[in-house]
């Protein structure tokens, strides 16, 4: 098998940094159909000119690479320990290459392995066949939208569409409110694996199993097919839209199965995946591991480009930011303004988060621009580049970041998907902004980094760390301003609003 290790290390490349046709296909159709002029559809033109740079440049599509997770079919006889070790191997050399971004922390230390390996990391699943080629599929699903993912327990009472019982249409509504409670936190436009039934642990397995779909097939079962179709058309009413901005494309995908289930269970299990949907799947000689044939990719067809212009086009009225803001600059900014970020910016996630809350930041932070982001960072000579750099969730740091503003004096917070009632009431009492970046957007805001000026609170790994960045020309949305207005509380609210008319066909 001398080819096996290099087969998997170009399957993870080009998972990660090549979005399958599918996928492409769909994104083109979500961006076509969205209003222009939009904030959603500023969201889905950066989303695009990023698919395009991370193909042209082999670099990540998002800076979460996500939770590398195999679905492996081998012949008989085939040693699967042999391809264990393949994958082990592979999945570290693409991590050194800055194909993927050291993912993988011990759940009771904290440490990041630095190298994607650790208990139960990758996932990998073995099935024997009777072909004659090993299968390998892959899938790169990040933790924003896998925090997404839910569950239901029917019968239950779901926020805005009531009962849900025991039947396909309770099964809708399960699958609807899936849609609406991701919001933008997921990077929408999402798409959807579903289970109807099995059991909690082996329903959610097979709800993300259907995301090896793609997304233009039509299910066998009928009755399934119905229903996919029936929630593609509902949950594009929602009006949720890319990056939850309110907008017309709020889905791309939604695949279910049905697997039987104990009389007293009845779960609907949905796996969210977000607009960066990274399948593929190679066949592999059984004897030399060389790749015979790709899987989601035809290849008579070329890779499609995404944007036929400059992508995201600049209209000149945009503000122009530069750090340290002042009160009076961030209070004259109001939702829906487009920034452009120039000089500055601090990164800050989960971990530094929490370490503000007991120890003053490395550095001062008065009148900065904190970035939830958690890079991809690669250590060329004694300098370190930025390989991707898209925001990561912010909901998250709701906990604290109302103390870090009131505190050290931060001015403008980034990341994506918006923050709650704690943040909002800060940035006004204090003066302050929520500036939307766009989620999965790595390789567009990679390239607006000009300089890594520092690297900070380092014992926390490299996407935790505090990272000083010089960027020029960062986009971003304001979504949340000092006057109390939150794009994504009106989102929210007017999306609950069309949940609620869809709650009887
Ligand atoms: S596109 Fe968004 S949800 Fe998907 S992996 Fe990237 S940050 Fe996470």
């Amino acid at each position: 098998m001398e080819f096996l290790t290099g087969s998997l290390l170009e399957l993870i490349t080009q998972t990660s940094t090549n979005l399958p046709p599918d996928v492409r296909a769909a994104m083109s159709i979500a961006a076509a159909g969205e209003r222009p002029a939009t904030q959603s559809s500023q969201a889905l033109s950066i989303i695009l000119s990023n698919i395009d740079m991370a193909s042209d440049d082999e670099g990540p599509i998002c800076q979460d690479t996500g939770m590398p997770t195999f679905v492996v079919h081998t012949p008989v006889g085939v040693n699967q320990i042999e391809i264990r070790k393949a994958i082990h191997a592979a999945i570290a050399e693409a991590t050194r290459l800055g194909k993927l971004r050291p993912n993988s922390v011990d759940s009771l230390t904290g440490k990041n392995s630095g190298n994607n390996l650790g208990e139960e990391t990758p996932v990998m699943h073995f099935e024997q066949w009777e072909e004659d080629d090993i299968e390998v599929r892959l899938i790169l699903k990040g933790g924003g939208c896998e925090n997404k993912n839910i569950q239901y327990s029917l019968p239950c009472e779901l926020e805005h569409l009531g009962r849900a019982d025991r039947n396909l249409e309770g099964v809708r509504k399960c699958i609807l409110h899936g849609v609406w409670q991701a919001q933008g936190q997921g990077c929408s436009p999402g798409a959807l694996g579903v289970c109807i039934g099995s059991d909690r642990a082996h329903g959610y397995e097979l709800a993300k199993g259907q995301l090896f779909r793609t997304l233009d097939d039509v299910n066998p079962n009928p009755e399934l097919a119905k229903l996919e179709a029936g929630i593609m058309e509902e949950a594009n009413r929602l009006g949720v839209g890319a990056m939850g901005f309110g907008g017309k494309a709020s889905l791309i995908g939604c695949k279910i199965t049905a697997a039987n289930r104990l009389p007293a269970s009845f779960f609907v299990s949905v796996a969210y995946d977000c607009w960066a949907f990274r399948r593929l799947g190679v066949r592999l000689d059984a004897s030399s591991g060389a790749i015979t044939r790709w899987l989601y990719r035809d290849p008579s067809r070329p890779v499609e480009r995404m944007t036929k212009g400059e992508g995201f086009p600049l209209t000149g009225r945009e503000a122009v930011l530069k750090a340290p803001l002042t009160e009076a600059m961030v209070r004259a900014l109001r939702v829906g303004d487009v920034v452009l970020i120039n000089g500055e910016m601090f990164t800050g996630r989960d971990n530094v988060h929490a370490y503000l809350m007991k120890n003053p930041p490395p550095v001062d932070l008065h009148g900065a621009v904190l970035y939830h982001c958690g890079p991809v960072m690669l250590k060329e000579g004694d300098r370190w580049t930025v390989k991707a750099a898209g925001p990561t969730t912010s909901i998250r740091e709701e906990p604290y970041e109302a103390e870090v503003i009131r505190r050290y004096g931060v001015r403008a917070v980034m990341g994506k998907g918006g923050m709650g009632p704690k943040t909002l009431a800060a940035l006004q009492e204090y003066g302050g902004v929520y500036l939307n970046a766009i989620g999965g957007a790595a390789q567009y805001y990679a390239r607006t980094v000009e300089k890594v000026a520092g690297a900070f609170l380092m014992e926390f790994g490299i996407p935790e760390a505090m990272w000083r960045l010089w960027v020029n020309g960062f986009v971003a949305i304001v979504t949340m301003d000092a006057h109390g207005n939150s794009l994504h509380a009106d989102v929210e609210k007017a999306s609950g609003e069309e949940l609620a008319a869809l709650q009887s066909v």
